[in-house]
């Protein structure tokens, strides 16, 4: 089980190693979210919404917000 960071404020993490967006509410193993959150490359948004990860070139992970983000 990954361990997240308590930041019950914040749903989208941003690994800024890879620039990929993940949403804290839909993590997958296919995230790889220790691997980021060992490494230190963990970014938080601000504000928390998909127009912002987008504005700062961070591209969504398609294992945990690919598929929301499709839905109208
Ligand atoms: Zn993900």
């Amino acid at each position: 089980m990954v361990r997240l960071p308590q930041n019950p404020d914040k749903r989208y993490l941003g690994a800024s190693l890879d620039l990929e967006a993940h949403d804290l509410d839909n993590i997958q193993p296919q995230c790889k979210l220790e691997e980021v959150l060992a490494t230190g490359y963990a970014r938080w948004f601000d504000p928390d919404t998909l127009e912002e990860i987008e504005r700062r070139a961070f591209t969504l992970c398609q294992w945990c917000v690919g598929e929301a983000s499709e839905t109208a």
